[in-house]
């Protein structure tokens, strides 16, 4: 059995734990880098990650703060530039240009896995940073000046803060006995790689159905991801159709803006469900990204909203690190919990809001809506705001 120390030990190595693991190896903090999977694996050209995110213009500026936009860039992202977003009730339509707001994009389309391994592939190059794959927690023992941490390969990691980067399922949050609130949204996204007859203009399109929303969000080689929410029943036969009668069923729904689709490669199916926890951190322990917050993938801003989380972690560590507070402290962490405890809950009321919005039945709230989308339509002003908050800024 080994036992190794380090500063910081960060269990989760999806986006959210790989970009504060760069912010502080790259200021000198010592850092372990934990993941159950292998992020650094290879993947072949023809294949295709169903797990994609629009990322802000906000988090691109903070990908290119530390080096690392480029290497996404090489690895292969799509600019988004525009927003169409229209109901399948009446005809309220809302059609948002970033040039409008005076910028090139609004963000950008990526495979969770290219960004994930251009922050690998950062790491590795950072001395301050060690990183394990392949490894899981087992467990974790919290002492006055340490914590010590169990793998699953056997050996000991001790470090001063345990950060849980660990997702939605966060083994962390549940061995500190840290509640969860939220509740199921009775509803599952059918998610997949298609490539469309028509460009997809690089733009981001929604349409609102009665079920729920599909987005059709532009990638890479001219293909699109799609995001289908309904009902788990509707996803589950949606799931099972042929590919051709799959293909024929988005076409329908999409009202062949893009014209019809070819399927590439295989469809999932995600559970969807609000879940927040109102404790962000203990002493020596705080969590980040989902194992804090899952929000309705609605506009796309789950990954958005845990990286403000590592930018804002970050900060707080690197200033007791300066100051030599101890960074390990729940004083200290504190900080970062009030800093971040407002912005996540704002963001989980809208994304809660929209989806109540969008999903509602009656028909005066149908017209409401679809109305008020065509005044916004025709709002310069109101426009630019939907599109600044868009790119996150
Ligand atoms: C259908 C869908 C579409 C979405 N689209 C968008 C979008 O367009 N834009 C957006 O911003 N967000 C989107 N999201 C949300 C986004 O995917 C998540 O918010 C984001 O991936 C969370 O990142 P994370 O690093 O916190 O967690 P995760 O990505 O879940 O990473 C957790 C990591 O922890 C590791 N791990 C777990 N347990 C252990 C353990 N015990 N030991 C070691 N390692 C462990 C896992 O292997 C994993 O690598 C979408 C979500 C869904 C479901």
């Amino acid at each position: 059995m080994s036992v190794r120390t380090y500063q910081v030990a960060i269990v989760g190595g999806g986006m959210v734990g790989a970009t504060l693991a760069c912010l502080l190896a790259e200021q000198g903090v010592s850092v372990a880098l934990i993941d159950a999977g292998d992020p650094t694996e290879a993947w072949s050209d023809d294949s295709y990650d169903l797990r994609v995110s629009a990322l802000t213009l906000a988090s691109m500026n903070l990908f290119k703060s530390f080096g690392v936009w480029g290497d996404i860039v090489r690895l292969g992202e799509q600019p988004m530039e525009k927003m169409y977003v229209w109901d399948h009730f009446a005809s309220g339509e809302l059609a948002i240009d970033s040039a409008d707001a005076g910028e090139m994009q609004m963000g950008s389309v990526v495979e969770n896995r290219v960004t994930v391994l251009a922050l690998w592939e950062k790491l590795q190059a950072l001395d301050a940073c060690d990183t394990y794959t392949s490894t899981q927690l087992d467990g974790f023992y919290i002492a006055e000046k340490n914590v010590d941490i169990q793998l699953s390969n056997g050996d000991h990691i001790n470090a001063s803060l345990l950060v849980g980067a660990d997702g939605s399922n966060s083994k962390i949050r549940q061995l500190s006995d840290i509640p969860t609130y939220g509740w199921s949204y009775q509803q599952k996204a059918l998610v997949a790689t298609v490539k469309p007859e028509q460009s997809h203009d690089n733009t981001a399109w929604q349409r609102f159905l009665p079920e729920g929303p599909l987005a059709l969000l532009p990638l890479r080689n001219g293909l699109v991801s799609i995001v289908w929410t309904s009902k788990p029943e509707t996803t589950e036969a949606n799931l099972a159709l042929s590919n051709a009668d799959f293909c024929d069923a988005l076409a329908e729904a999409s009202e062949y803006k893009l014209g019809g689709f070819e399927l590439m490669g295989a469809r999932g199916g995600f559970p969807l469900k609000l879940q927040f926890s109102t404790e962000y951190c203990q002493q020596r322990m705080v969590l980040v990204g989902d194992a804090i917050h899952t929000i309705h993938p609605l506009a796309g801003q789950g990954a958005n909203l845990g990286l403000q989380d590592a930018m804002g972690l970050a900060k707080v560590i690197l200033k007791a690190h300066e100051s030599k507070r101890d960074i390990g402290s729940r004083q200290v962490l504190r900080r970062y919990e009030r800093q971040r405890k407002g912005d996540n809950l704002i963001m989980m009321g809208m994304m809660d809001g929209f989806k109540r919005l969008f999903g509602a039945d009656e028909t005066l709230i149908k017209l409401t809506r679809s109305s008020g989308m065509g005044l916004v339509n025709q709002s310069a002003l109101l426009k630019n705001k939907i599109c600044q908050y868009a790119m996150g800024v």
